[in-house]
C-alpha cells in the first residue's frame, strides 16, 4: 500500500463500531425471536415488527461489512475502491470506515445499498 493511512484510527473504529453493532444485533435478535415464536406468518407482522426485522438485516450487513473492513486492514487490501482501484479518501474512510467505494463510485451507484 503506497500511501500512509492511520490504521490504528481507523482500526480502533471499525473495532468500536463492531461492538455497537454486535450488541445492537444481539438486541434486535432477542426481539425477532420473539416474533418468530409467536408468528409463522410475514403477512401478520405489525409494522413494528416488519420494521425491527428490516433493522436487524441492514444491521447485519453492515456488521459483516464491518468484519470484512478488519481482515482487509489485516491483509493489507484496506483503502482501495473495489469499483475504480483508486484510493479512497482518508475522511471518507474516517466516516464510514468499512466502505468499499470511493466517494466517486459510491455516488455513482446509490442505489446498490452499498455505503
Ligand atoms: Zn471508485
Amino acid at each position: 500500500m503506497p500511501r500512509s493511512l492511520p490504521k490504528a484510527r481507523l482500526r480502533r473504529r471499525l473495532v468500536e463500531l463492531g461492538r455497537m453493532y454486535r450488541s445492537d444485533l444481539e438486541r434486535l435478535e432477542g426481539e425477532t425471536a420473539a416474533i418468530d415464536a409467536g408468528e409463522d406468518d410475514l403477512a401478520t407482522l405489525t409494522q413494528g415488527q416488519s420494521a425491527t426485522i428490516a433493522f436487524l438485516e441492514k444491521d447485519r450487513d453492515t456488521y459483516r461489512e464491518i468484519v470484512a473492513a478488519l481482515q482487509r486492514l489485516d491483509a493489507n487490501e484496506y483503502g482501495a475502491c473495489e469499483s475504480c482501484d483508486e484510493a479512497i479518501g482518508v475522511a471518507r474512510l474516517d466516516a464510514i470506515p468499512y466502505t468499499r467505494l470511493c466517494i466517486a463510485c459510491a455516488s455513482d451507484a446509490p442505489t446498490r445499498g452499498v455505503a
